[in-house]
């Protein structure tokens, strides 16, 4: 017997939505995931009419469908945004050079113009160099810190208001688990924000915070989006994916769990008994770049790389006292995109 959509009645169902086990044409399913980031954005207030926005872009899925909905949702809601590519070259061949084609692609399917900045000309190492240097333990500390501070720096060059990242339910999920396995209270407590960086000069914004993984692969699938799906070839020895498994096998047995596991972590509030204090953000010494410390954390990376101590740095704890600057670890391209 054919299954009717459960929503319009008419049309033959065409999948099961792994969020609500509804099952729905395909037309249907496209208006319940758009409706549901519209209400999101609106609810959270995520951006206001004229505002610039830099859409943090990889050439992924969660970037790629994040383009095509908030080009959508603006034109359909009358956002009255200016939308924009921001993409980071890390410098992986194999990898990343091949997901930029898809951004550039983007950027024409899309109509949105794109800003592409690499670590090459930020910091003077491509991720390629650093693992050469390095190995393959911790080459995600470095990837995170040097991409989070060129997406801030691309957005600054480029006058955004905000920067809109493609953070789904699913990752949101997996840093609440890292969270809770290094006991980091006050990231747990504020990982689940869905906006974040309201203190410093560019807000950061997640509007598929509550949109499932799987639900952004069907809707990309479904509407044969343009995507790269192959994985950073450094991707194996990230910690993050003894977590990532984690969640999908908690999805199996109960959908719910993603969504329950960022409302536990919601709950939690910052204790300030325990001593432990959110960080004021200020000034990093060397570059300028925002930063709790008196020398940032990419600094601090940069300065091991080139000073040939790579794990300078690495450590989670605190340093109270940062090492003196040296002229190595300022390279020219950056003292350029300071703010
Ligand atoms: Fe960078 Fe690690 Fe992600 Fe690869 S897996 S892009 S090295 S953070
Ligand atoms: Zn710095």
């Amino acid at each position: 017997m054919v299954k009717l959509c459960n929503r319009c009645q008419k049309e033959k169902a065409a999948l099961k939505r792994p969020k609500t086990s509804e099952q729905l044409c395909k037309q249907c399913f496209y208006t319940a995931l758009e409706d549901e980031v519209h209400e999101t954005i609106v609810k959270n207030k995520l951006f206001k009419a004229g505002e610039r926005i830099a859409v943090a872009a990889s050439g992924g899925k969660d970037s790629t469908v994040l383009a095509h909905i908030l080009t959508l949702l603006n034109a359909r809601h009358s956002y009255g945004l200016d939308l924009f590519l921001l993409s980071i070259d890390e410098g992986i061949t194999g990898y990343r050079d091949d997901s930029l084609e898809t951004v550039k692609r983007n950027e024409q399917q899309y109509g949105i113009p794109l800003k592409i900045l690499s670590y090459q000309e930020l910091y003077g190492w491509t991720m390629d160099d650093i693992v050469r240097a390095i190995g393959h333990k911790n080459n995600c500390t470095f990837c995170g810190v040097f991409r989070r501070q060129a997406l801030d720096r691309g957005a600054a060059l480029l006058k955004a208001d905000k920067m809109a990242t493609g953070h789904n339910a699913d990752d949101i999920a997996e840093t609440v688990l890292l969270n809770i396995l290094r006991g980091d209270v006050p990231r747990l407590g504020r990982c689940t924000n869905i906006i974040t960086g309201e203190e410093g000069a560019l807000p950061r914004v997640k509007p598929f915070k509550y949109t499932y993984e799987k639900e952004i692969v069907m809707y990309a699938f479904f509407k044969k989006l343009d995507y790269f799906s192959t994985e950073c070839i450094y991707a194996p020895y990230a910690a993050r994916g003894a977590a990532r498994e984690f969640v999908k096998d908690l999805e199996q047995v109960r959908p719910r769990a993603i969504c329950d596991l960022i409302k536990s972590a919601e709950q939690f509030r910052l204790d300030t008994k325990t001593g432990e204090s959110l960080p004021v953000p200020g000034k990093c010494q060397r570059c300028g770049y925002i930063s709790s410390q008196d020398v940032c954390k990419a600094c601090i990376l940069l300065e091991g790389l080139n000073k040939g101590m790579p794990t300078l740095g690495v450590s989670r704890t605190r340093t109270k006292k940062a090492p003196k600057p040296t002229k190595a670890v300022q390279p020219a391209a950056v003292n350029g995109l300071v703010q």
